[in-house]
């Protein structure tokens, strides 16, 4: 495509216009993208796809050739019978479009409709809109309107075929896109003078790099940054940080004492600079001694689909589809594990819930990590309301180990994170997350998702399966093992 631009360049120009220069004339410079990314393209083309249905009848244009793709655009927007063309496809003054969704309405002008995977629609899909706008209205295509079709969160799946027009909701912005339009004749002529430059511009790195995405060129602009820097305090806003490297501060042993900081932001400071770990004695007593046996470990792992999979779900609800327990009976007993994991694509709400209700009993402390357990217990005492009541009392025992460690601890290992990944090895250094197939959440759902899809031989199959287990298990006895390093601090 040369020099051209298209959607996606025009929109990596409105982020950088390095990262457009990169794009287009260093692409062998940017990140691959990852098993996640492609799991989340994946899902933007399923949703494209499910849209399709709000215009039953509407016409492909399925030429990859884009001469021959613009042709046949022209010839669908001639045809009277043409209700809607998705994927239309069109080129003027070098820039190239196509798009999602072009609907014929009864007055035989056109709606424009981008399909997006989001529960809203964002800044930069309105930068998306527009473009495709400029395109095709100085095409001559009569627009009426420009929207963006973007998925309804608050949408309740009955199950059966997708209810289309309640799983999406249609938002028209044609004026916003229609006022973005002076600033986008600045925009592309910026943008023809970077691609036309010798060299990438060389522009500062900075927030734009993470938004409105991560930058395939990341780690290209963006030196791997020491463990004592600023930005590895705490929750330290990007204002903060802005205001630190104005005044010259990039390592947290040169934050001035008087530098407004949080209680913990200004802890992590102090065990960074002393290179000692913080213990409150009296706090952690005080939080643990409440703790109850026999002592279970909880931890779930669950993907969270945008198209919903089963009757009372919504739009990206989590969907568990394993768990992990580490029991200790009672005092200084071994830990017993005891686990599962779904292994189709069946509904298995209720095969989880009923196992874990059974596995956790009636009494004993139930420790977890964060309040994604508790959230998703929720979520299955609504979908199972004849479990509601058991799951009631599970609620009741859940002790969250996260505030505790936030509130009553600080090891400059955390490097300003207090995610168990981090915790972990920090407190019990012989336990990390390094050595492992399945390392964190995310992964694991996918690679749940390749276990339940099918068509593995035996060998791969056992070996995700081990992954899984391994994972989710390292997690329960990770929670353990921190209990106790905790206790152990109060000695
Ligand atoms: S990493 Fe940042 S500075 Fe570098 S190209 Fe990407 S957005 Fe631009």
């Amino acid at each position: 495509m040369s020099n051209a631009i298209d959607k996606t360049r025009y929109l990596a120009g409105v982020q950088c216009l390095r990262r457009l220069y990169l794009l287009v004339h260093q692409p062998e410079f940017a990140t691959k993208t990852d098993a996640a990314g492609e799991t989340i393209i994946e899902q933007g083309h399923e949703i494209g796809m499910l849209a399709r249905r709000l215009f039953r009848g509407g016409i492909t244009v399925n030429e990859d050739d884009v001469d021959l793709a613009i042709r046949r655009t022209r010839e669908l927007l001639a045809d009277p019978n043409v209700s809607a063309i998705f994927e239309g496809t069109f080129r003027n003054g070098g820039v190239l479009v196509r798009v999602d969704i072009l609907h014929r309405r009864g007055d035989g002008r056109w709606r424009m409709i981008e399909v997006k995977s989001t529960t809203e629609v964002k800044d930069h899909h309105l930068e998306d809109v527009a473009i495709q706008y400029r395109v095709l209205s100085r095409s001559g295509v009569d627009l009426a309107s420009a929207c963006v079709a973007h998925v309804n969160r608050g949408y309740v799946y009955s199950g059966g075929d997708i209810d289309v027009w309640r799983f999406f909701r249609i938002r028209n912005v044609t004026r916003i896109v229609q006022s973005l339009q002076p600033k986008l004749t600045f925009q592309l002529r910026a943008e023809w003078t970077v691609l036309g430059m010798p060299t990438a511009p060389d522009l500062p790195h900075g927030r734009h790099c993470t938004d409105p995405i991560t930058c395939e060129f990341y780690d290209r602009c963006n030196p791997q940054r020491p463990d004592d820097h600023i930005s590895c305090l705490p929750r330290l806003h990007a204002n903060a940080i802005e205001e630190l490297e104005q005044m010259g501060v990039e390592s947290i042993h040169d934050v001035p004492d008087d530098f407004e900081l949080t209680e913990i932001q200004r802890r992590a400071a102090t065990c960074v600079q002393t290179g000692q770990p913080w213990f409150d004695r009296e706090g952690l007593k005080k939080a643990l001694g409440g703790l109850e046996h026999p002592l279970y470990f909880a931890d779930f792992e669950t993907v969270n689909p945008a198209i919903p999979k089963f009757g009372g779900m919504k739009p990206y609800d989590q969907l568990p589809f394993q768990w992990s327990v580490h029991v200790v009976r009672e005092s200084g007993a071994d830990p017993e594990h005891l686990e599962y994991v779904a292994t189709d694509t069946r509904d298995t709400r209720r095969e989880f819930t009923s196992s874990l209700c059974r596995v956790l009993g009636d009494r004993g402390s139930i420790v977890v990590y964060s309040t994604f357990e508790s959230q998703r217990l929720a979520e299955l005492a609504r979908w199972l309301p004849e479990y509601a009541e058991r799951i009631d009392a599970i609620q009741v025992r859940l002790f969250d180990l996260l505030p505790v460690v936030r509130e009553h601890t600080y090891h400059p290992a955390y490097t300003g994170s207090f995610s168990i990944k981090s915790v972990l090895p920090a407190l019990v250094p012989e336990m990390t997350y390094e050595d492992m197939e399945v390392s964190n959440g995310r992964d694991a759902g996918l690679a749940w998702q390749a276990l339940v899809r099918g068509g593995l031989s035996q060998t791969q199959h056992e070996s995700i399966m081990k992954a899984l287990l391994d994972y989710c298990g390292r997690d329960t006895s990770g929670l353990l093992r921190i209990c106790e390093a905790l206790n152990r601090s109060n000695e």
